[in-house]
């Protein structure tokens, strides 16, 4: 299988097992199911089936700041059966925020009655900035999304990148010498970022670093991660099980480094992002189990399946301890699109209200006014829907033929659509309504079949 399995519904809408695209195709072709809705694309049955279905599918997302990765993971076999990416426009709203603040900016200094200033508001507890707030409520629709069509049985979510509580509490005993194992690689890595990637003692870089004990394990040092550092082979075993003050007696400001250092490493449990940890608590109210997953594992779990690094497949890695088998390999693509503004009254380039377009007569050459009226009369289909159009005649840019497009502009007398950048006008009757705007732009990304074939092995 290539491409996403295909949800079922059945009959009376009760969630059934999801199908592979070759069967759902076989189904409408035989009139025994229809489309119910194109993204993620799903069948409802037409005929009457058993009904009762064992959710079986883990729903797994690795939020990220520009792209947050979903899969669905069939717990029986530990493969991945549909995955989607979504593309956030947290800079989109930021931008656009700063137009809206400088707008009030000018409307303060203007001439009128006294406004109460409202900028230094305290915050409600939980804040997030708008555009942080978007990746929230976009991944909520899509996990509510999902849970309509997919038998979905627990929710996991990255939401840290290191679990220092788990490290804190693991029993770590001998870890050093185990890098292969999950927790030897999550250690390391924590380490590793934790300290600044260098020898404490020396300084130096780009040598192999040794994990090392602050207080040696001989005086009674713990294998706890705030007792431990990272340093090379030669300052190792120079300090053997030596007290780390007697060893750095001449070097204090070394010292002094490592105790700070080694404060903040228990203050950095707490430390988690902001966005990530609301994702997480968000994910309570679906009444599913929701599990929690840590970055570090992610990245070894990936590695260790032999995947390359994207934001879907990480996030079928997450919180998982056995090698990730992929189904398909070509994710749905969605980006946030907004959902345009609502601006009542456009202004032109000056700033003032645009009423009207004046337009140049190409046969007379004379200035024509356009009205710009508000609520333009449109078909059944309005910006930003999908359609089918059948183009019956060839266009400058455009071959006659079927399209799927995107409404841009609902006009007079039908519709003008995007094909491949060019501005097509279409008429109503040769246009059929397939998905309804919803503040998403939906692709696929492209084929990648050696995705498949390695993992085959
Ligand atoms: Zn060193």
């Amino acid at each position: 299988m290539i491409t996403n399995s295909v949800f079922v519904l059945s009959k009376n809408g009760k969630i059934l097992k999801p199908t592979t695209p070759v069967r759902a195709r076989l189904l409408q072709s035989q009139d025994q199911a229809k489309k119910l809705k194109l993204f993620p694309f799903t069948l409802i049955l037409e005929k009457s089936v058993d009904e009762n279905v064992e959710p079986y599918l883990e729903l797994k997302i690795d939020p990220g700041s520009k792209i947050t990765g979903f899969s669905l993971v069939d717990l029986n076999k530990n493969e991945v059966i549909w995955a989607m990416e979504l593309e956030h426009r947290g800079l989109a709203i930021k931008m656009e925020l700063i137009k809206r603040a400088g707008v009030r900016r000018s409307r303060r200094t203007r001439r009128l009655r006294y406004r109460k200033k409202r900028f230094d508001r305290k915050k409600p507890d939980g804040w997030l900035a708008p555009s942080l707030r978007h990746r929230l409520l976009t991944t909520e629709t899509w996990i509510q999304r999902l849970l309509k069509v997919a038998p979905i049985k627990s929710i996991v979510i990255e939401s840290v990148k290191f679990d220092f509580q788990k490290m804190e509490t693991a029993d770590l005993e001998g870890i050093e010498y185990q890098q292969g194992t999950l927790w030897g690689y999550t250690l390391r890595e924590a380490l590793l970022e934790h300290w600044g990637r260098e020898c404490v003692y020396c300084g130096k870089t780009n040598v192999p670093l040794q994990i090392e004990h602050i207080n040696a394990r001989s005086l009674g040092g713990s294998d706890r991660f705030s007792n431990l550092t990272l340093s090379c082979e030669k300052c190792n075993q120079k300090k053997g099980n030596k007290p780390v003050e007697q060893f750095l007696k001449n070097q204090p400001e070394i010292l002094k480094k490592i105790k700070l250092h080694q404060k903040k490493s228990l203050s950095n449990a707490a430390a988690v992002n902001s966005t990530r940890k609301a994702i997480f608590e968000m994910a309570h109210q679906f009444e599913l189990p929701v599990i929690s997953g840590d970055g570090a594992s992610t990245k070894m779990i990936r590695i260790k399946s032999g995947l390359p690094k994207q934001h879907w497949i990480d996030s079928a890695c997450v919180a998982t301890d056995q090698i990730v088998k992929l189904r398909i390999c070509q994710p749905l693509r969605v980006t946030c699109k907004g959902h345009g503004t609502r601006q009542a009254q456009r202004v032109n380039g000056s700033g003032f209200p645009a009423i009207a377009s004046v337009k140049k007569n190409s046969v007379t050459g004379k200035k024509e006014v356009k009205l710009v009226s508000k609520n333009q009369k449109y078909t059944h289909a309005t910006a930003g829907d999908y359609v089918v159009c059948n183009l019956l005649k060839d266009r400058k840019h455009v071959k006659s033929g079927i399209y799927r497009a995107r409404v841009k502009t609902p006009t007079e007398k039908g519709v003008e659509v995007l094909i491949s950048g060019h501005r097509i006008a279409v008429d109503r009757q040769h246009i059929k309504l397939i998905h309804r705007a919803d503040g998403y732009e939906y692709s696929f990304a492209t084929i990648d079949h050696d995705l498949l074939r390695f993992n085959a092995i």
